[in-house]
């Protein structure tokens, strides 16, 4: 099997412009924590290979094939509103590219592998803790039907690192369908190299949005596709009630996969003021603000595209914009699509009246802050004639009773609603448990809740505690950047 596998290496060679070639640092002692299974078997990996120390050593970066050319990944971008021209992969690395068992490039990639020259002051080193995170919510997220990076495994490396306390290091092995951010682009740009920017389109091009390349304009048109990819991704985002926590342009991809899970969580309470991130003081990355933050970041990637689109820049500004516009109708459109099936009315006519039914829905729960995962599976409940579990969650019966009356008008289709609800979710307080007894050394909660979380839509019994809003003494929940 091992003979076999063949890292690609197109990002090192397209573009060494954007790459330093690097090598991971070793791990003391590696021990394999996470692995999937069915994604190493879709990679063409055998999973029984992968347990060895072999294999734990290509997902560390100890022990690579002869062809690899390791490379951590140069991007600038907007923190906050404030641009970095120089971010990069301070601690993670690019192993090179895999052709999948259906043909697709897929980006190998470790996180947490040790200090790169992009590092600043950080020391290049992951937590256990964080990097299960984004395993399980990455993994949660695709099982949702969500674009995203996905988890290969996660390594412990028997090295200590050092946060506010001492907490075991880790590697994540990540696999994307690239990991060309909108921070890559706006490095290019800055770089005044517009041949190193147009080679970096068209990789993007031909990776990702390939019918771009036929059409007239081929800047413009990749500038429309990745518009319209972040249109619906973003849409699946408020649909699920996933807040990314940190959108900033280097966490935002051009493939339209979400990526980058830091200070990201689900909501509980239907409020679009929430924020989990501690640092977000102002609520930029909000769960509501979301969609505007994606069209601002957008226009970032736009800016770097005009001297390709035209090079009358006059000309060029019209056009962008002209695509940059296209987003609020596209992700309102998504959106509302996604909210009719969540309602179970997809075949009804996208018209004035669902519209107001969606509408107000939203409103009622924004103000009864019901629990927005159960609201849902509660509603199908009632679409098969048993209104008690969703009036259960309401304050005010008279209005809910009004509402679901205009509703079941419609016939709601409830196997709609139910292949397109989830029941389980990682909540907050499951994956806080679930990490604190992993990172001392008890991974049975973890292993427990990514069976759940991967296999949202079917309601099993003895999993009710999974189904559940979290107590009431968990408190305000808040994640932490710096992981
Ligand atoms: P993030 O907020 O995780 O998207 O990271 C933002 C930037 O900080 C990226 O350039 C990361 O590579 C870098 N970074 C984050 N944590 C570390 C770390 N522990 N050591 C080095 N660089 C880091
Ligand atoms: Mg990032």
């Amino acid at each position: 099997m091992s003979a076999d596998l063949l890292l690609q290496r197109h990002f090192a060679t397209d573009l060494p412009g954007l790459a330093i070639p690097w090598q991971a640092e070793p791990a003391p002692n590696p021990r394999l924590v996470a692995l999937d299974e069915s994604l190493a078997v879709e990679l063409g990996l055998d999973p029984a290979w992968l347990r060895t120390p072999k294999g734990v050593g290509l997902l560390t970066g100890a022990v690579l094939p002869p062809e690899a050319t390791p490379v951590a990944q140069a991007y600038a971008g907007h923190q906050f509103g404030g641009f970095s021209p120089r971010l990069g992969d301070g601690r993670a690395l690019l192993l090179g590219e895999l052709i999948d068992t259906e043909g697709r490039m897929r980006d190998l990639h470790l996180k947490g592998a040790g200090r790169t020259p992009f590092a600043r002051g950080g020391d290049g080193l992951a937590a256990l803790g964080p990097m299960l995170r984004e395993y399980v919510v990455s993994e949660a997220m695709h099982a949702l039907g969500v674009p995203t990076t996905r988890s290969l495994a996660v390594v412990s490396t028997g090295r200590q690192v050092l946060r506010e306390d001492a907490l075991p290091g880790a590697v994540l092995a990540r696999v994307a369908s690239s990991h060309l951010r909108v921070g890559s682009f706006q490095y290019a740009a800055i770089s005044g190299d517009l041949d190193l920017l147009r080679r970096l389109a068209d990789h993007a091009i031909a990776r990702h949005h390939p019918a771009a390349a036929e059409a007239d304009l081929p800047h413009l048109a990749l500038l429309e596709a990745v518009v319209a990819a972040q249109a619906s991704l973003i849409a699946k985002w408020m649909l699920v009630g996933f807040v990314h926590g940190v959108m900033n342009t280097d966490n935002m991809t051009i493939s339209g996969e979400t990526i980058d899970y830091g200070p990201c969580a689900f909501i509980d309470a239907f409020d679009p003021a929430t924020v989990y991130s501690s640092i977000d003081h102002a609520g930029r990355y909000a769960f509501g603000n979301q969609a505007v933050v994606a069209q601002w970041n957008l226009a970032r990637l736009a800016e770097t595209l005009l001297p390709l689109i035209d090079p009358d820049q006059e000309r060029a500004i019209e056009l962008a914009v002209g695509a940059l516009d296209a987003f609020p109708g596209l992700y309102a459109d998504a959106w509302a699509a996604g909210m009719r099936a969540k309602l179970g009315l997809a075949d009804q006519a996208d018209n004035e009246a669902t519209a107001t039914l969606v509408a107000d829905w939203t409103s009622l729960m924004h103000r009864s802050r019901v629990d927005h995962t159960a609201a849902y599976r509660a509603l199908a409940r009632a679409a098969r004639g048993d209104n008690e579990p969703v009036r259960g969650l309401f304050l005010d019966l008279r209005e809910v009773d009004e509402w679901l009356s205009r509703w079941s008008a419609q016939e709601p289709d409830a196997a709609l609603m139910d292949r397109t609800n989830p029941v389980y979710i990682p909540r907050n307080h499951l994956v806080e448990e679930a990490l604190t007894a992993a990172t001392d050394g008890d991974h049975s909660l973890f292993d427990r809740l990514v069976e759940v979380v991967t296999a949202p839509y079917d309601e099993r019994p003895g999993l009710e505690r999974y189904a559940q809003p979290a107590p009431d003494d968990f408190g305000t929940y808040q994640t932490f950047c710096g992981t």
